[in-house]
């Protein structure tokens, strides 16, 4: 190709063909990954500040594609809720974790819930339900004992169709969160009209909780209006003592993070609930 007047030969650059291609390959292989049983789901666990004890465990999802390596979720989910695909993934999220937390149930070893991350665009095309009835109906585990986890962007999406889902979703006895708490522009207004179970404060508040004053603050206000909405507070991304300490003396309810433990496979993460003491 020559270059033209207009410069338009950009747009057939290496590099932009190169990524077009990758973008191919990845679809291509995103859907094959599902086929091939190539996701995987990693656990962290929750812990009550006040107890010490494990109280939920949350459920990530990786992808070990071939020649890749375990690929983080940051870098597949945003595509798969592009294209849609992320129905198909949730789906098999939804099942795996109900039937690994079932599995730790039965050994004794279960805490109280498992929590997955549900996406917005899940949300808002209504299949979402029958996801959960068909993981809750296969693993046998309780309505109350499932978690899920959805950010405050939910309501860009399709609002009616995405409070359809909640409503349906509480109706049958499902819990929610609200993760990433305070990084959106979800109005209080909406706080109280999702009537979630728990907030999930964001990590980006907790890393320097004990030095910047004004995250300190923030992470106040949102235990105090959390509280009075009767919400349970969880504190993200915690990955040292002194952070729980302050967390705690700020009244969180409980913690996620680095310092009870990285999001662990399931073998491994077994081994970490069989083991656990106490924070
Ligand atoms: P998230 O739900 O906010 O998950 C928390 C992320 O923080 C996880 O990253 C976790 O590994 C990481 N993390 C946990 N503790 C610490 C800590 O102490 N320090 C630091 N620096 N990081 C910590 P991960 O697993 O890479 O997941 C990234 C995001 O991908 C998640 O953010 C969630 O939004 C999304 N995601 C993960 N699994 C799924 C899934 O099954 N479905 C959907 N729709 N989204 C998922
Ligand atoms: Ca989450
Ligand atoms: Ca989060
Ligand atoms: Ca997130």
């Amino acid at each position: 190709a020559k270059l033209n007047a207009r410069g338009s030969l950009r747009f057939f650059s290496p590099e932009m063909s190169r990524r077009a291609r990758q973008r191919l390959a990845l679809e291509a292989d995103l859907r094959r990954a599902l086929d091939e049983d190539e996701l995987e789901l990693h656990y962290q666990p929750q812990v009550d500040l006040a107890s010490g004890r494990i109280v939920g465990l949350e459920a990530l999802v990786r992808w070990n594609r071939p020649e890749h390596g375990l690929v983080a979720p940051d870098a597949f989910i945003p595509f798969a809720e592009e294209n849609g695909m992320i129905v198909r993934i949730g789906a098999w999220v939804l099942r795996k974790a109900c039937m690994q937390f079932r599995h730790w149930l039965d050994e004794g070893l279960g805490p109280q819930r498992i929590a997955v991350n549900i996406s917005a665009i899940e949300l808002s095309r209504g299949t979402l339900m029958r996801a959960v009835d068909e993981a809750l109906e296969h693993s046998g585990i309780d309505s109350s004992q499932l978690e899920l986890e959805i950010t405050e962007t939910f309501v860009i999406a399709d609002r009616e169709q995405s409070f359809r889902s909640i409503d349906a979703l509480k109706a049958v006895g499902a819990r929610f969160s609200i993760d990433d708490f305070g990084t959106g522009y979800s109005s209080l207004a909406y706080l109280q009209q999702l009537a979630a179970d728990k907030l999930k404060v964001d990590m980006s508040f907790v890393r320097d909780i004990t030095t910047n004053a004004g995250n300190a603050s923030i992470v106040k206000a949102i235990v105090a209006v959390g509280h009075s909405l009767g919400l349970e507070i969880v504190a993200e991304g915690v990955e040292t003592q002194e952070q729980a300490l302050a967390l705690r003396a700020l009244g969180c309810d409980a913690i996620q993070g680095y310092l009870v433990s990285r999001p662990l496979p399931a073998a491994a993460m077994g081994e970490f609930l069989a083991n656990y003491e106490s924070l």
